[in-house]
């Protein structure tokens, strides 16, 4: 496995791959959930490339860019035990450079869920993701089904700019308790790791319902939102039931919907989602 910071070094070193190329762009402070869209990229294509870069332009003023998790050599033990070919760690100076100002917009997709608590975050999210593809030219990228609108955007985007990259979304990876592996987890007091897996008990309670075959949306919202309301350490920011490409709020659940929610336990923001089929 061979590791770069700089663009020249990363551009000389991805001559040296077979394509197709799949990658795998992340903040780092590596779980089970990022090793598995590795395994995912190793399985389908000749040669794996990781990036590891907290972007700094996809946090807001008020949120955890300098508290967020940083552990390099044990992130770069657990992508060569993964068969990662080459990890890219390129620096905010590199990415950002004097004068920077040009930036990737999604337009309606970014309007509601985090895109409403979190202005300007997918703008900082879809500039990065393109300055990545355009710097690692991969044929297929792979994103976690965690980050719903994300994956969205992202897809959205890839199409909208004609990107030649096939965007492949992974299912997401949780603890044994349904708790979304997260690397913001490690921020939960023992307490709050306990309270929360009331996201995923929230989710499942809907998707139960729907099972049995409740298809009114608010309804399902206020199963949410009452599921939530019973772990006094969870402060819910919004919970929503959504079509799963369009991310409107529904009515009726018919075709394939999202469930999704972000909710605060203690200082610590989790978002977690399912699909309805
Ligand atoms: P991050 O480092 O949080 O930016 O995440 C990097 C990639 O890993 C993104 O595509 C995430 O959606 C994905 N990811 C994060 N958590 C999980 C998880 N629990 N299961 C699957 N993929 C995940």
């Amino acid at each position: 496995m061979r590791t770069v910071v700089g663009h020249a070094d990363l551009k000389t070193e991805l001559k040296g791959l077979e394509a197709p190329i799949g990658f795998v762009p992340t903040m780092g402070f590596l779980h089970a959930g990022h090793i598995s869209l590795v395994q995912r990229a190793r399985q389908e294509c000749r040669a794996v490339v990781v990036s590891i870069f907290v972007n700094p332009s996809q946090f807001g003023p008020k949120e955890d860019l300098a508290a967020y998790p940083r552990d390099l050599p044990r992130d770069l033990a657990m992508l060569k035990a993964a068969g990662t070919d080459l990890v890219w760690t390129p620096t905010p100076e590199s990415m950002y450079p004097p004068g920077f100002q040009t930036w990737v917009t999604v337009e309606a997709l970014t309007c509601g869920l985090e895109g409403e608590q979190r202005p300007g975050h997918f703008r900082g999210v879809a500039t990065v993701v393109t300055k990545l593809f355009n710097a690692v030219a991969p044929q297929r990228a792979y994103f976690g089904q965690k980050d719903a609108q994300q994956a969205a955007v992202i897809r959205r985007m890839t199409r909208d700019l004609d990107l030649p990259i096939e965007i492949v979304i992974c299912p997401t990876l949780r603890e044994s308790d349904g708790l979304a592996m997260s690397s913001r987890n490690s921020y939960l007091s023992p307490a709050e790791r306990t309270a929360a897996s009331v996201l995923y008990r929230a989710l499942s309670a809907a998707r139960d319902a729907h099972t049995q075959g409740e298809h009114r949306a608010e309804v399902l919202r206020r199963i949410m939102q009452e599921t939530l309301a019973g772990e006094p350490l969870a402060e819910p920011e919004y919970v929503s039931c959504a079509d799963a490409e369009s991310l409107q709020e529904v009515e009726q659940v018919s075709g394939k919907t999202l469930l999704s929610m972000a909710v605060r336990i203690g200082r610590t923001r989790l978002i977690d989602n399912i699909n309805l089929d």
